[in-house]
C-alpha cells in the first residue's frame, strides 16, 4: 500500500495523469451505459472480517440474533446502519413492546432488566419502557456476549457461490466499501435488504393491491402531569378510551391527526410516547419518499403539541423531548422461506412441529388509505394463536441464510399480527441459536433440526 507521503507525492505530481485516467473512465462509463444511468468501474474491496455468523440490522430481532449465536460459541458480527442498537425500540422510540408475555429466553432477561433499573412499567402484557436505558442495555448484553458491534454501516450488495450459498454481503460507510464473509448470515433489517441483494424473492404489500400499512413516526412527550391528563392516556383509566378523548381535544385544539387513534402512553414521572402521524402510501424502499415522509411527519407533530400548548392547561408546559431519528416502518419486503406464515394460520391456530414461538397479537393493519378510514382497518379475520415454525425464518431461494423480525416469511394479514417485537425477539433468538449451530458443524440452516436448536436454545436460557 502507498505511504501517505507517497500519495501526497502523486496527488501533487501526476493530477493532470490522475485527470485524464478520469476523464477515460467518465467516457468509457457514459458509453457502456444505458441513457441516464452511469456504469460504476469495478473495484477492489478488502475483506475485513470472516465470522461464524454475521447479522444484518440491529433492531429487536438483530440484537437477539446476535446475542444468541454469540452465546452459542459463534463469533459473531452485527452490522447496523444507525448509531445505536434497537431499530425501531431505540432510534424509532416506540417505548412499548407487545406480545411478549409468553416469551421465556432472551425476551423474558431484557423485560427482567429492565424493570430492575427501574426503566419499565407493565400494563397487562405490554410494557413501556425508557428508550435511552434501552439503547445501553443492549449495548451491554451485546458486548457481555462477545459480538462485535459496527454501526453507521449499511449494508449494500450480497455475492451467493454457483451452489446459491450466500459467501458474502457488502457495505458502506465512512470507511468506504468493504466485504463481510461468514459462514452463515442473518437478515434482520426488517426491509429484508440483505436477502434482496442475495437474490431471494419477496413480497411486498397486500396481495394484489400491493397497499402498504401507512408509516408513523414516534415522539416522546414530557411536561403534562399524568393526573391531569389520564383520561387521554392509553390504558390507563379503565373504561376509558384514551385514544377517542386524545382525538377529541386535538380536534379541539383545532387539528386533525393524521392517525385518527392518536395514542398517548405513560412511560413514567412526567415522560409520555406519542403516536399520533400516519403517511400514506410511502414506499419503505423509496428513499426519496422517506425523506419526505419524515419531514411531513416531524412538521405534524410539532403543530399537533403547540396546538396543544395552545390550549393552556393541562398542556401549558408540553414539550417535545425528541421525534424519532427514524420513522417507523411498518412493513418492508416480506421474504420468501421454506414455510409461509398464512391468514389461514391465524384462523385455525396453526401448531408446528418446529415452532420458534406462539403469537398472540390479532390482525392490526392500519388503514394503507386515508378515504377510507385513518384509523385501524378492520380485516374481519379473527386470528387465535398461532405458531411462526422456524421454516419460516429460513430462506427459500438463497443458502445460508436466515431471517428474522418482520421481514420473516409471511402474508399481509399475517405480517400485520406476527411483526411486533415481542415475536421479533424470539424470532431472533431462534435464528442466532441456528446460525450458531450450522456454523459450527459446516451444515446449512435448514439441515439443522429444529429439536437441536430448541435444545441449545433452552440450555442457554439465564434464570
Ligand atoms: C409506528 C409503529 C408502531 C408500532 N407499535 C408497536 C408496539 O407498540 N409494540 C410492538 O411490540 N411493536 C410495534 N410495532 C411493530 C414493530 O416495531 C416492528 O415490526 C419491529 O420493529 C420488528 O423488529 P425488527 O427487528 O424486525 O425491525 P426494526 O426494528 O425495523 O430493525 C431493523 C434494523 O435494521 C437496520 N437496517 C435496515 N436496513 C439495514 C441495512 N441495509 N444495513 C444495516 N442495517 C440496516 C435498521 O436501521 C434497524 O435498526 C410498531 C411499528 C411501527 C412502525
Amino acid at each position: 500500500m502507498d505511504s501517505p507521503f507517497q500519495r501526497r507525492a502523486f496527488l501533487g505530481c501526476g493530477a493532470a495523469a490522475a485527470a485524464g485516467l478520469l476523464a477515460s473512465h467518465w467516457s468509457e462509463a457514459a458509453e457502456a451505459a444505458s441513457p441516464g444511468s452511469y456504469l460504476e468501474p469495478a473495484r477492489e474491496v478488502p475483506i475485513v472480517a470472516d465470522s461464524d455468523v454475521v447479522v444484518c440490522g440491529a433492531g429487536p430481532a438483530g440484537v437477539a440474533a446476535a446475542i444468541a449465536a454469540a452465546r452459542a460459541g459463534a463469533r459473531t458480527h452485527l452490522i447496523e446502519v444507525n448509531g445505536c442498537l434497537g431499530g425501531i425500540w431505540t432510534a424509532g422510540l416506540l417505548s412499548w413492546i407487545l406480545d411478549a408475555g409468553n416469551k421465556p429466553g432472551l425476551m423474558r432477561e431484557i423485560l427482567a432488566e429492565l424493570d430492575r433499573r427501574k426503566a419499565s412499567v407493565a400494563y397487562g402484557s405490554s410494557i413501556g419502557y425508557d428508550v435511552e436505558q434501552m439503547k445501553r442495555l443492549l449495548e451491554e448484553l451485546c458486548l457481555e456476549a462477545g459480538v462485535a458491534i459496527r454501526l453507521h454501516t449499511r449494508v449494500v450488495a450480497a455475492h451467493c457461490d454457483e451452489t446459491r450459498r450466500l459467501r458474502l454481503l457488502v457495505t458502506e460507510s465512512k470507511s468506504g466499501r468493504e466485504a463481510w464473509t461468514a459462514k452463515v448470515f442473518v437478515d434482520a433489517s426488517g426491509d429484508g435488504d440483505l436477502a434482496a441483494e442475495a437474490g431471494c424473492k419477496f413480497d411486498y404489500g397486500r396481495e394484489g393491491s400491493g397497499e402498504t400499512q401507512p408509516m408513523s413516526m414516534l415522539a416522546l412527550l414530557t411536561g403534562i402531569k399524568v393526573d391531569e391528563v389520564a383520561p387521554m392516556v392509553n390504558h390507563l383509566v379503565p373504561g376509558q378510551s384514551g385514544k377517542k378523548n386524545l382525538l377529541a381535544e386535538m380536534e379541539r385544539a383545532g387539528v386533525s391527526p393524521s392517525y385518527s387513534g392518536p395514542s398517548l402512553f405513560y412511560l413514567h414521572h412526567d415522560l409520555y410516547c406519542l403516536m399520533s402521524n400516519h403517511e400514506y402510501g410511502v414506499s419503505a424502499l423509496d428513499a426519496g419518499a422517506i425523506s419526505e415522509a419524515t419531514l411531513r411527519a416531524r412538521a405534524e407533530i410539532h403543530k399537533q403539541i403547540e396546538a396543544l400548548r395552545a390550549l393552556g392547561k393541562p398542556w401549558t408546559d408540553v414539550q417535545i423531548v425528541a421525534t424519532a431519528e427514524h420513522i417507523g416502518v411498518r412493513e418492508g419486503r416480506r421474504i420468501l422461506g421454506r414455510y409461509q406464515v398464512s391468514t389461514k394460520d391465524l384462523v385455525e391456530g396453526a401448531r408446528h412441529d418446529d415452532a420458534v414461538c406462539r403469537v398472540g397479537f390479532g390482525v392490526d393493519v392500519h388503514s394503507p388509505n386515508p378515504q377510507e378510514t385513518k384509523g385501524i382497518r378492520p380485516e374481519g379475520v379473527r386470528a387465535k394463536a398461532y405458531d411462526i415454525p422456524y421454516r419460516a425464518l429460513v430462506a427459500r431461494d438463497v443458502h445460508g441464510l436466515l431471517m428474522a423480525g418482520r421481514c420473516i416469511s409471511g402474508d399481509f394479514i399475517a405480517h400485520s399480527s406476527y411483526r411486533v417485537t415481542g415475536n421479533a425477539v424470539a424470532m431472533g433468538e431462534a435464528a442466532g441459536v441456528a446460525a450458531a449451530l450450522a456454523a459450527a458443524s459446516d451444515r446449512l440452516p435448514h439441515d439443522v433440526p429444529w429439536s437441536e436448536i430448541c435444545g441449545r436454545r433452552d440450555s442457554l436460557a439465564r434464570p
